[in-house]
């Protein structure tokens, strides 16, 4: 039997200072009525075939990701909606405490456990000091088995709505003209829509993919970025429509708002 993970928080505060919140449609609608701003963090998988139906890792992918086409490349977008802030959470109070913590995201209630099922928790790789952790803690993970059915229940609902929100996702891009993508695993190309803009289009999207069985918006070509050279060399000879240089996008703006590139690795 796997040894238990304990844990218990310690209400440091630390995991509500400089984050990059992933939310849900109906979680950014609250975030930017209380005044929060919220981003577009997007990427492109490359989908030129259909995965096998046993690869789990791929059917994960295509669930929190809507098709597109980027020239003649098949690609699925993950745009994901991120709160984002440096410094404290502007609902984090002097005392520590959530102001908002009834209506708090799903990621602030799940963490520190894992919402992908591909990713193994790893204490070292968290906020949490290491007292939080300590052997007189309560069981908190039995090899896969969260000890909290309620938190189980929560990880589960935030993987459904990663699903549910993907047609009102891409209606968002569509109606706000995001069609730019960092190459999945590479970065993410980051939208800056005016909050305003943001809000009307996902009320509206949101209100469109419940009502519409299809649910997706009609198919946006997208364009996409990298910084580096090898990189757009091998999307341009698989079809793929390339921002050809990297400069050009520094200073896109427009209905979509300003786009930023945040690249995992240095430039070539
Ligand atoms: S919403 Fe609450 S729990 Fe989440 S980061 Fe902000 S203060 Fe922390
Ligand atoms: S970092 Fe960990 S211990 Fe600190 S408040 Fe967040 S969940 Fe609790």
């Amino acid at each position: 039997m796997s040894h238990p993970l304990r844990f218990a928080c310690t209400q440091c505060g630390k995991c509500c200072h400089d984050l990059r919140l992933p939310l849900s449609v109906d979680e950014a609608i609250i975030w930017l009525r209380d005044g929060g701003e919220v981003k577009l963090f997007c990427e492109a998988i490359p989908w030129p075939d259909e995965p096998a139906p046993d690869n789990l890792q791929a059917r994960h992918k295509k669930g929190r990701s809507f098709p597109a086409q980027s020239g003649e490349l098949p690609v699925r977008i993950v745009a994901t909606l991120v709160a984002s802030f440096d410094g404290p959470c502007p609902h984090l109070q002097a005392d520590l405490r959530c102001g908002a913590y009834e209506r708090r995201p799903r990621t602030c209630r799940i963490y520190p456990a894992e919402a992908n099922p591909f990713i193994a928790l790893n204490p070292a790789g968290k906020l949490c000091p290491p007292e939080a952790w300590g052997a007189d803690k309560p069981v908190f993970l039995i090899g896969e088995t969260l000890a909290d059915a309620g938190l189980a229940r929560t990880i589960a609902q935030s993987r459904e709505w990663d699903v549910k929100d993907l047609g009102a996702k891409a209606q968002v891009c569509a109606a706000l003209s995001i069609s730019t993508a960092a190459l999945a695993n590479e970065g993410y190309a980051i939208h800056s829509p005016p909050g305003e803009k943001l809000l009307d289009a996902l009320t509206a999207a949101r209100v469109a993919s419940r009502e519409s069985a299809a649910g997706y918006a009609e198919p946006v070509e997208w364009g996409l970025v990298s910084n580096r050279s090898a990189t757009r060399a091998v999307l341009g000879e698989i079809g793929a429509r390339v921002v050809p240089e990297f400069s050009d996008i520094s200073g896109i703006s427009g209905i979509s708002g300003a786009m930023e590139y945040l690249p995992f690795y240095a430039a070539d």
